[in-house]
């Protein structure tokens, strides 16, 4: 795959938006039956900020983040982003809100050209620019879409396939894109064009949820981090603080 180039700020949230639109969160719990999936779990992220969820397999990540799109039953004192209540807003419409989603396992539809893949996360637009210019904006962002547009995205590698649901997530110019383990299968490499992308969708002022089990990854490309544990936030610091802490260290960098 080639490496991520181009400028992301044409991709830039709109206007004085970026400026205030923050999520906050309070209180969010996740049962699926009798499972408790997330427990009481609240944070921020900020307009253009990079926040970080670590933790292992079944922490709650993955859970956490459908909650915020309305995808798993939740409850929740707080789910708000900017002015809106997100625990009002119907699952198809957060994206009208500004809030992008890159899901676990990226979800691309194999059949369909990158193109037409792309053209799809244009579908929701919460304003009327042109698709066209965003595609522009994407394919410069991602070179490797734009030489590849035609082609199935099926045939994609998984790291292409990455790429291509970032991009996805982009077509509806998001102030907060939520990640849900992007580096997850992909080579070292890849992983590093994955931290490239990243700081530069930051750079553009989107604001980041990333959630990771790439606890480096994570502490290069966001400032502020949680650790989850069963559910809950057992640990909450900047990336610097936590990347020297002992345990996690030892648990989540395996040093
Ligand atoms: P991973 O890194 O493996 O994706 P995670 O931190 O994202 O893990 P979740 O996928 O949110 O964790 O899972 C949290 C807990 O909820 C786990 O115990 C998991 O088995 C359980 N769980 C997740 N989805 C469901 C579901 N649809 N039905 C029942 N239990 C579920």
């Amino acid at each position: 795959m080639s490496e991520p180039s181009g400028s992301a700020q044409a991709l830039s949230p709109r206007g004085d938006e970026a400026e205030t639109a923050g999520l906050v969160v309070s209180n969010l719990s996740v049962h699926y039956g009798g499972v408790r999936a997330v427990n009481s779990v609240s944070f921020t992220v900020g307009a253009g900020q990079c926040v970080g969820i670590i933790g292992a397999n079944g922490a709650g990540k993955t859970s956490t983040l459908k909650a915020l799109m309305g995808l798993v039953p939740r409850r929740a004192e707080t789910i708000r982003f900017g002015e809106v209540d997100l625990t009002k807003v119907r699952p198809n419409d957060v994206v009208r809100h500004g809030i992008g989603y890159v899901p676990e396992g990226r979800h691309v539809f194999p059949g369909l050209s990158v193109e037409k893949n792309l053209l799809l996360g244009a579908y929701v637009r919460p304003w009327k620019g042109s698709t066209r210019d965003t595609l522009t904006e994407v394919f410069t962002l991602f070179p490797m879409l734009a030489d590849m547009r035609h082609r199935l995205a099926g045939a994609l590698s998984g790291g292409q396939q990455q790429m291509l649901a970032v991009g996805r997530a982009l077509m509806s110019n998001p102030k907060l894109i939520l990640l849900d383990e992007p580096s997850m299968g992909l080579s070292p490499k890849l992983i590093d064009d994955i931290l490239t992308v990243l700081q530069k969708l930051s750079a553009a002022g989107h604001a980041l949820l990333l959630v990771e089990q790439n606890a480096k990854l994570t502490f290069e490309a966001t400032a502020t981090c949680l650790v989850m544990e069963n559910g809950e936030v057992a640990m909450t610091g900047t990336a610097t603080d936590l990347k020297t802490d002992h345990r996690v260290r030892q648990i989540y960098l395996g040093l």
